[in-house]
């Protein structure tokens, strides 16, 4: 399977999107790999761990993944990265596939299991030893994170790192043959144990777990850590673009270490010209709900919701059973796009956009909630009518009809009757006229009521003038509600489900985040009529229940006995008045003394990071600045000006105007000359990683020296990853950032006199390949430039090298 692999792998089935969505950064970097010839055929990847149910930020992912590679005409493989015993299983991966293939997503032959690399990832591990560059270390977990050191003090070599070739192979030998209990040993990179990047100090590749895997069984008792597992799967499957989530950024030398140093060719080796590169975006976290796994898990166990595929989830099952269609959380998706830095989506696009397909989709039905019961005075008893009754009756380019029978008895909703009717009341009061839906006219004579006072039944009489709704002359009727025939209609039990949560960052908010679950998401009506036209739909079917909402027949519990309806959504907006007071409520938080008012959980655990900023390396993504747009007049002077002076994004523009602080760092910045939109990047995207968690304000890092620091990267004196390493510097407050660069040694080698001879050695060295590059595979160059690079100790500048091969293969 290498890249020139035959372009008739489709990834896509026909009734997925069309049109290629909006550029975002991510495409941006593959249209330009295909247009500089770095590749010419693009290879993603899904690589879900099966350890539990997909939800609308997998979409996210899944979406973008096989998008780009129907969109460039390459191909995208689902492969479950199933590296971990203990909590995976054949369930997830079952629900996984049924799921993604529902969203619309193919992936052909392409369907991958990480636990079928097992046997070569061993065999890599092996090579790793046998160079010298992995070794088996003997310390405790607990002595491991000891060694490891800080961000501020480098790390120690453990006692057993210089152990021998033989001494290591033949412990990791006994490891896999399972002479060890569980954290006796472990297989670790020999990189830089006082690397600045906490995961080069000799990152573990290989733990002992005696434990069953789901696919594996008992074979293994050694199991690959990701960051040594998933390059060697991306590398094996000739991924071009392994794009991920942003905590896995400071993991990202490591990737490339790992890709670098396995072998290469023969029969187990990865194939010769495969060079996946990672690529991160912001993990996408939605309003009024929550897509941490744990945390679901904690509903289903606590039994907040029936389990994984309640209609109130976030999971692809649920949406599913909920009534979202494939193409609405597939153009959801596409509508939020990808995004570089975290923020919550407004969940109520996805609402929109399932109204928005089922408007053209979903026939009009009438249902009736809570019946009250109408007798007609005046229609002939033990007569049936049979109105004609139009689908689709706005112009919304669908055919079709049913007859709705009308007879003496019928039923209204309870709520469209009032005794006592507020002024400006259109539906139906005593004396009062109302339209029924395709049927005609009815005035309320008389109201009857039980023992108890309670409203039991309407006597009304109906004008036999009006059939189908007709408009009367001289007078108007402006109500028109929905009604079934009493003897016709169907018994059915509707579900009315709302947002699971009443807030729209619940996880992030004071106390527990089930302490705010919408007491109201799920009301169950379990006297509801329905027309009779629904009865032998199939189970899933959708509708608009008129003036209700739109309505789907419950997957697993409807039968033709016993119908049920879940509410996929309201016909409007109804949280719209909610989320301004949310906002309200924030913004008056945000004048009023932290003292004084309850804590969002981010500032607690920003105090908290700050103290542990130590154990916690790069698995969250603290964010200096607070979460909620600044309302300090200045600041959103600052962002107006940042949107129109420099062409910041509205996102960006936002983030730089959280706090004084940031503006006036980037103020300060700019104020040097230098690219404003670069300082905005290195702001946004690198300095929150490198704060740990400490807001801007309390980082010695000037704005003098960011601006330094932007001009090495931008002027190509250093890479940007070198300009990571000097970050990292700075916000301890040491030094300038020029002075850095030379102590690390970082300035690149852009100078061709340099170059040449480098580049001239490895075209020499790999003569079959110049003459395949020639002959067109031009996605060598990428081969090439590694070459070089690996070289120059990864101080070359890839751009000069990029133009010295040319010249040199002419
Ligand atoms: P875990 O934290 O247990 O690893 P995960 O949510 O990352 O959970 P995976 O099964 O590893 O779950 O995810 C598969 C892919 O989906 C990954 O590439 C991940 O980046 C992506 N993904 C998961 N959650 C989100 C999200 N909320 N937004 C965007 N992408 C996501
Ligand atoms: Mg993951």
């Amino acid at each position: 399977m290498d890249s020139t692999h035959a372009k008739a792998d489709m990834v896509r089935t026909p009734e997925a999107p069309t049109g290629g969505p909006g550029q975002d950064f991510l495409r941006n970097i593959v249209a330009e790999d295909l247009r500089s010839g770095k590749h010419d055929f693009i290879v993603t990847r899904f690589p879900p761990e099966p350890n539990g149910y997909l939800h609308i930020g997998h979409a996210t992912s899944i979406v973008l993944n096989f998008g780009i590679a129907a969109e460039t005409g390459g191909r995208c493989h689902l492969r479950f990265d199933d590296t971990n015993p203990e909590t995976e299983d054949m369930i997830y991966v079952e629900s996984a596939i049924d799921l993604i293939r529902w969203l619309g997503y193919d992936w052909g032959e392409h369907l991958y299991f990480a636990s079928d690399y097992f046997e070569r990832m061993y065999a890599f591990a092996e090579h790793l030893i046998r160079e010298g560059k992995a070794y088996v270390d003997s310390l405790s977990e607990e002595e491991i994170r000891e060694y490891r050191g800080t961000v501020t003090e480098p790390g120690r070599p453990s006692p057993y790192r210089d152990r021998t070739v033989e001494e290591n192979l033949d412990l990791f030998r006994r490891m896999r043959d399972g002479e060890f209990p569980d954290g006796a040993h472990v297989l670790r990179a020999r990189l830089d144990m006082s690397s600045p990047n906490m995961l080069l100090r000799d990152p573990i590749l290989y733990r002992i777990r005696h434990a069953a895997h789901y696919r594996t069984g008992d074979r293994w008792c050694v199991y690959p850590m990701y960051d040594f597992a998933h390059p060697i799967e991306d590398a094996i499957e000739s991924i071009t673009h392994s794009f991920c989530t942003l905590e896995f950024e400071n993991n990202r030398p490591l990737y490339d270490w790992v890709v670098d140093n396995i072998p290469r060719g023969g029969p187990v080796g990865i194939p010769e010209n495969s060079r996946p590169r990672q690529y991160e975006f912001a993990r996408r976290n939605f309003e009024y709900t929550i897509t941490s796994k744990r945390k679901l898990l904690q509903l289903v166990r606590e039994g907040k919701v029936s389990g994984w595929d309640d209609p109130r989830m976030p999971t692809l099952a649920g949406l599913r059973r909920r009534g979202f269609t494939p193409e609405s959380i597939r153009n959801f998706c596409e509508t939020i796009g990808v995004a570089r830095t975290a923020n919550r989506v407004d969940i109520g696009k996805l609402e929109f956009a399932i109204r928005d397909d089922l408007n053209t989709k979903a026939p009009r039905v009438l249902c009736v909630l809570d019946p009250l019961r109408v007798v007609l005075t005046n229609f002939p008893e033990g007569e049936v009518e049979h109105l004609d009754a139009p689908y689709f009756p706005h112009d919304v380019g669908r055919e079709g009809s049913r007859k709705l029978p009308f007879s003496r008895v019928l039923y209204i909703d309870r709520e469209d009757f009032r005794e006592d009717p507020p002024k400006g009341y259109y539906r139906l009061s005593p004396g009062a006229e109302v339209r029924l839906r395709y049927a005609y006219i009815i005035r309320c004579d008389e109201v009857v009521h039980d023992e108890s006072g309670r409203v039991v039944e309407l006597r009304c009489s109906y004008d036999p003038q009006t059939r189908g709704g007709k408009a009367r002359e001289g007078k108007t009727v402006k109500g028109t509600i929905q009604w079934v025939s009493a003897e016709h209609a169907l018994p059915c039990e509707v579900r009315l489900y709302d947002r699971l949560f009443t807030i729209p960052d619940p996880d992030e908010a004071e106390g527990d985040f089930t302490d705010y679950l919408n007491p109201n998401s799920l009301v169950v009506v379990d006297r509801a009529m329905i027309e009779p036209s629904v009865r032998d739909d199939p189970p899933g079917s959708h509708y608009q229940f008129e003036r209700l909402g739109y309505f789907c027949s419950d997957l697993h519990d409807s039968a033709p006995d016993h119908l049920v309806f879940n509410r996929t959504v309201t016909l409007r907006d109804t949280w719209a008045k909610a989320r301004a007071e949310h906002e309200r409520a924030a913004a008056a938080a945000e004048t009023t003394p932290a003292t004084t008012r309850p804590r969002r959980k981010e500032e607690k655990t920003r105090e908290g990071k700050a103290k542990t900023a130590e154990k916690a390396p790069a698995r969250t993504q603290p964010r200096a600045g607070s979460a909620e747009p600044a309302r300090d007049p200045r600041l959103v002077e600052r962002r107006k000006q940042y949107r129109e002076d420099y062409g910041l994004s509205a996102e960006d523009a936002e983030i730089l105007t959280r706090d004084g602080a940031t503006a006036a760092l980037f103020d300060e910045a700019i104020a040097t000359g230098v690219d404003a939109r670069a300082v905005a990047n290195w702001i946004i995207h690198e300095l929150p990683r490198e704060a740990q968690g400490r807001a801007v304000a309390e980082l010695p890092i000037t704005g003098e020296s960011l601006a330094e620091l932007v001009e090495l990267v931008e002027t190509g004196t250093i890479s940007s990853s070198g300009g990571r390493e000097v970050l990292a510097r700075l916000v301890h407050g040491e030094g300038s950032a020029s002075a850095i660069v030379d102590e690390l040694g970082l300035r690149q080698i852009s100078d061709r006199g340099q170059l040449e001879p480098l580049v001239i050695a490895v075209l020499a060295e790999f003569p079959d390949k110049v003459e395949e590059y020639r002959a067109g595979k031009t996605g060598l160059m990428g081969f090439f430039i590694g070459q070089v690079m690996r070289r120059s100790g990864g101080r070359a500048n890839p751009e000069v090298v990029r133009e010295v091969v040319a010249e040199k293969t002419g």
